[in-house]
Order: structure tokens, then C-alpha cells, then sequence
């Protein structure tokens, strides 16, 4: 393989990109990556979100299930093709089991997995119309190894996976692939809240020593995404220094 036809593996020029939770920490880099390497982006978020460099911004509260239709016409508005889904959308509301309210669990379980399944079911048609297509749905190694004081969210990103391992089973033969990224430790607004005594044990337990940059996530997604991974479906991408082995 020559030079130019190794750097189009990884282009995504001609394909079009919807990120959700697209101003966040995690979202903001991935989006702002997609736009470099080619692709049209639009981004999704709660009023008052920046749009990355280079990407068209819609808003949305992703949590409420009328919102998709919209947000869909809209999209649809502005182009006839996707080809690319990443959903980065996500909250916390953490807390032990046994203090855990039913509105700190529907918000979470909405927001992280409810508004993944309806982007994804939303998303579905015109991915199989465009005859193939790359979806990432963001999790959390928490999702696979549990957390404590984080039932919601862990379940949330569990969710995720029976999700997104479903999708790749349903889509597949539409030459449409669906991926798990699921990162440890990422220096973000979400988790600049947190005391630095959790910070540094996250740290500890990485094999790095150090915790993930949004730019450190986006570099996988974008493998995900890119022809690179053509033959990668149904798959958890753990981008976590090392932090979870097993
Ligand atoms: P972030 O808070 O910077 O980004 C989350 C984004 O989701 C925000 O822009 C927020 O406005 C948006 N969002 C929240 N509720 C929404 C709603 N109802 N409608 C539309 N948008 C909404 O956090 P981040 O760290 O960039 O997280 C991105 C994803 O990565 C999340 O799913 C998070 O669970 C996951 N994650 C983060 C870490 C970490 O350490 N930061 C680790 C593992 C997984």
C-alpha cells in the first residue's frame, strides 16, 4: 500500500457525522477530529454548548424521547446522507444504592442509554440507505466493572454494550459497524469535580500512570470510524492507560 491510499484509510472525506453530547469534554475533541479528517459534522447538545471548530452545532435535550424526531428532521433538513453516529452524551448523579432516588436513576439510565437507543434507532435508516457506516457509542470501563456508588451510571454503560453489540448484529449485513469506546479516567468537566484523592487513585490503577486527554478517546473513535477498522464490529475499545485488564 502506497502513501496515499494508507492516508485515505484513515480520511473521511464525502461522509457526514452527527456527535452527540458533541460540545462536551469527550465529544468536542471527537467532533473537532472528525471535521479535520474530512468528514461533515454536526454536533447535538443542550442550548449554550460551543461548537467545535469547524462542525455545525444543534440543540437538543437529548433526554426527552420526542426530541430525536426534530432533531432528525432537521438533520435531514441539511443533508440527505449519514454515515457516522458517536454518542458522547452523558451525567452522573452518583450515590450508594440504597440512597439512589428514581430520579437519579431515570435521569441517567435517559440521558446515557435511552437517548443512545433512540439516536441509534433514529440513525439506523440512513445508514442502511447510504449502505454502510461506522456508529460509536461512548461507555465507561464502569459499565463493565461496576463503581461504587455509581449503580446508574454503571448500568447506564452496561446498557450500552448490550446495545451497541445488538446494533452490530442487526446492522452488519448493511455493512453498518457498531463499537463500544469505553474510557478510564478522562480529564474532562465531568470529572473536574472530583477530589483529587479519587483522581489520583483512577491514576494509581492505570498501567500509564496517567490519566486519558479527550484527545486520547477521539483517536480511537476516529479509528473506529475510519476504513482502518472496517472489519471491527460489536467490539469494546477500552481507551483507559491500562486501567481495567482482564
Ligand atoms: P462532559 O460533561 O464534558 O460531556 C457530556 C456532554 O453531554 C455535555 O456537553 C453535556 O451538555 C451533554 N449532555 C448532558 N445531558 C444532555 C442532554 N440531556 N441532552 C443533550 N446533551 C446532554 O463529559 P465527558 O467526560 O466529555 O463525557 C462524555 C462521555 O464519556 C459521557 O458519556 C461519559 O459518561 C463518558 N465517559 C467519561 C469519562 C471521564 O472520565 N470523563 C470516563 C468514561 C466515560
Amino acid at each position: 500500500m502506497n502513501e496515499a491510499a494508507l492516508a485515505r484509510l484513515v480520511a473521511l472525506e464525502g461522509r457526514t457525522a452527527l456527535v452527540a453530547g458533541g460540545s462536551g469534554g469527550i465529544g468536542s475533541a471527537t467532533a473537532a477530529l472528525l471535521a479535520r479528517a474530512g468528514a461533515r459534522v454536526l454536533t447535538v447538545d443542550l442550548p449554550g454548548g460551543v461548537v467545535p471548530e469547524g462542525c455545525e452545532g444543534l440543540t437538543c435535550d437529548l433526554s426527552d424521547p420526542r426530541a430525536p424526531s426534530a432533531l432528525f428532521a432537521e438533520i435531514q433538513r441539511r443533508t440527505d446522507a449519514l454515515d457516522l453516529l458517536v454518542h458522547s452524551a452523558g451525567i452522573t448523579r452518583d450515590g450508594v444504592l440504597w440512597k439512589l432516588g428514581d430520579e437519579d436513576w431515570s435521569s441517567v439510565i435517559e440521558v446515557n442509554l435511552g437517548s443512545a437507543f433512540r439516536l441509534l434507532r433514529g440513525a439506523a435508516p440512513l445508514l442502511r440507505k447510504r449502505g454502510g457506516g461506522s456508529v460509536v457509542l461512548i461507555s465507561s470501563i464502569n459499565g463493565e466493572r461496576g463503581k461504587f456508588g455509581q449503580a446508574n451510571y454503571a448500568a447506564s454503560k452496561a446498557g450500552l454494550i448490550g446495545l451497541a453489540r445488538s446494533a452490530a448484529r442487526e446492522l452488519g449485513r448493511f455493512g453498518v459497524r457498531v463499537n463500544v469506546v469505553a474510557p478510564g479516567l478522562v480529564l474532562t468537566p465531568m470529572t473536574a469535580v472530583l477530589a483529587e484523592e479519587h483522581l489520583r487513585k483512577a491514576i494509581d490503577e492505570t498501567a500509564l500512570g496517567r490519566a486519558a486527554e479527550p484527545a486520547d478517546v477521539a483517536n480511537a473513535v476516529l479509528f473506529l470510524c475510519s476504513d482502518l477498522a472496517r472489519h471491527v464490529t460489536g467490539q469494546v475499545l477500552r481507551v483507559d492507560g491500562g486501567q481495567l485488564m482482564a
